[in-house]
């Protein structure tokens, strides 16, 4: 597979490559060009001289665009969908719901670009008014993690092309394939070659010259935290635009009055949906006292159903860890909790299935009794092993949920509506689901507090992260004497 620059499909000027390779089986999947600051310029460039044009399109055909877009990813969704579990792991339907939700960021903001209103306001003085307008930035470099690669690009491409961007996309070093293809389709929509372009390299070489370039406006990244401090950092030399989706290290509060069979199913959705590796996935329980025992029992059944395997058998329900290192990290955070005395509920560990051998395959881990210095609690868990903790009561729970330098999701279950405001307003987190697991919205906004980035995506909030805003104000007429030199 090649990278995608100007609408071409091309090689890196070095020629080099990168392996990408199939978690499931160790089996090379493809390689992508080894880029380097040269490519990136090009694509930099290319970019530019979109914008003078995409921007400069009415509303109503970036509206179109985009629309056409949704349109062009869904009839591929079959394909598309395997070349994700390929890359990346997960299972097919997993795949297919995120190249969908690529397609409905699209249709979002389809319908959100034509139907923006502004007004037109009076100084407070009575002399004249002003109004507010809003431009595009330029180019925007868009930085993607592996986990979710398809359905986080579209978080950012699509309110910015809404908005009248142009994009230089560098996608994880490990999954890049299925971003190329989807920027590919993007030929066929009416897009200007050169719109989006995708970048494959390492983020110390193509990040980095994304990050310096002084011709990028603005900086979307979604990754590790250490990493947007990293970018946080380059991107202040020229003052550039930033949006940062970084960790998080997502409470979910059972109550007393819980509904005990959907929080369980919930539990399970949430911890291991993408093999855990989610950025708002469950990763601390904490249970009512009251309840703990009943849903730890009917926890354990249903983890136990859960079937470890290749994401392209139908019969999976969830695929391997992305890489050897995550695996290997999540086997250490499990044993750090362990020394210092969690109790096990489930073991989990490497399968030893036979065809799993080759792959990065763990099974679900729930811990009980954890320490809460341990890694597990204090850091970000990125794969299936879940620790639960017991509380006595709603104070409790947000007060331990709360301790953590993340704030990105949280949940709370209980039918009582005013505990249940009462914890939403209280958890320091971006977003509170109410008896729901972690699920996000084309329209609800999404982000972080605390160490869990800044900036939002998705809404109408996401929008405006595309934007600069400008005021234009006006005296009218004859009442200018007022402003005279000297001021006296
Ligand atoms: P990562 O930070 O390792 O990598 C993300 C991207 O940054 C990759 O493309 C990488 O090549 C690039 N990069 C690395 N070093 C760079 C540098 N110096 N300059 C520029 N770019 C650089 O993250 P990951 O391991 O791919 O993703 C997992 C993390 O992402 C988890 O922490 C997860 O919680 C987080 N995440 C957050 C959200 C959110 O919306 N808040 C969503 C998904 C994932």
């Amino acid at each position: 597979m090649k990278m995608l620059i100007e609408g071409q499909l091309t090689e890196s000027q070095s020629a080099d490559v990168i392996r990408v390779s199939n978690p499931a089986t160790g089996e090379l999947v493809d390689t992508v060009p080894k880029g380097g600051r040269e490519d990136v310029k090009r694509a930099v460039d290319a970019a530019s001289e979109a914008f003078k044009v995409w921007s400069e399109r009415p509303a109503i055909e970036r509206s179109r665009v985009l629309l056409k877009i949704a349109e062009v990813v869904r009839a591929d969704v079959a394909d598309l969908a395997r070349s994700l579990t390929l890359e990346q792991g997960k299972p097919l339907g997993e795949s297919s719901s995120e190249i969908n939700s690529f397609a409905n960021s699209c249709e979002y903001y389809a319908g959100l670009i034509g139907r923006q209103r502004g007004a037109h306001t009076p100084f407070s003085t009575g002399e004249g008014f002003f109004i507010v307008t809003k431009r595009p930035l330029g180019v925007v470099g868009a930085i993607l993690p592996w986990n979710f690669p398809v359905s986080l690009m579209g978080w950012k491409v699509a309110p910015g092309l809404a908005a009248g961007n142009t994009f230089v996309v560098k996608p994880a070093s490990t999954t890049p394939i299925t971003d190329i293809k989807v920027a590919a389709l993007l030929a066929k929509t009416g897009l200007p070659a050169g719109a989006v372009n995708v970048v494959t390299g390492p983020g110390s070489v193509v990040g980095e010259e994304i990050i310096e370039n002084p011709k990028v406006a603005k900086i979307a990244f979604t990754g590790e935290t250490a990493t947007g401090k990293r970018i946080m950092e380059g991107a202040a030399k020229s003052i550039k635009r930033l949006t940062l989706e970084l960790g998080g290290s997502d409470p979910m509060i059972v109550c007393d009055d819980a509904d005990l069979e959907l929080a369980v199913e919930a539990a399970a959705w949430g911890r291991f949906r993408n093999c855990g590796q989610s950025c708002t996935s469950v990763k601390r329980l904490f249970l009512f006292d009251s309840v703990a025992d009943e849903f730890v029992r009917s926890f354990v059944e249903k983890v136990k159903t859960i079937r470890v395997g290749n994401g392209l058998e139908k019969t999976t329900h969830m695929g391997p860890v992305h890489t050897q290192e995550q695996r290997e990290k999540v086997e250490s955070m499990v044993e750090d909790a362990k020394s210092r005395g969690a109790k096990v509920i489930v073991k989990g560990g490497r399968p030893m299935n036979k065809g799993l051998e080759r792959g990065n395959f763990l099974v679900p881990t729930v811990l009980g009794d954890v320490d809460y210095d341990a890694k597990i609690s204090r850091e970000e868990c990125f794969g299936p092993a879940l620790p639960i903790f017991v509380v006595k009561d709603v104070e409790e729970a947000i007060q331990r949920a709360n301790d953590t330098p993340f704030g990105l999701g949280s949940s709370v279950w209980t039918k009582d509506v005013e505990k249940a405001y009462h914890v939403a307003e209280r958890i320091e987190a971006g977003t509170t689901w109410v008896n729901s697991p972690p699920i996000a919205r084309a329209e609800v906004p999404f982000g972080g507090f605390k160490q869990s980035g800044f900036g939002r995506e998705l809404g109408i909030e996401g929008l405006d992260y595309y934007y600069e805003t400008k005021s234009i104000q006006v005296l009218e007429y004859g009442k200018g004497k007022k402003w005279a030199f000297p001021i006296n």
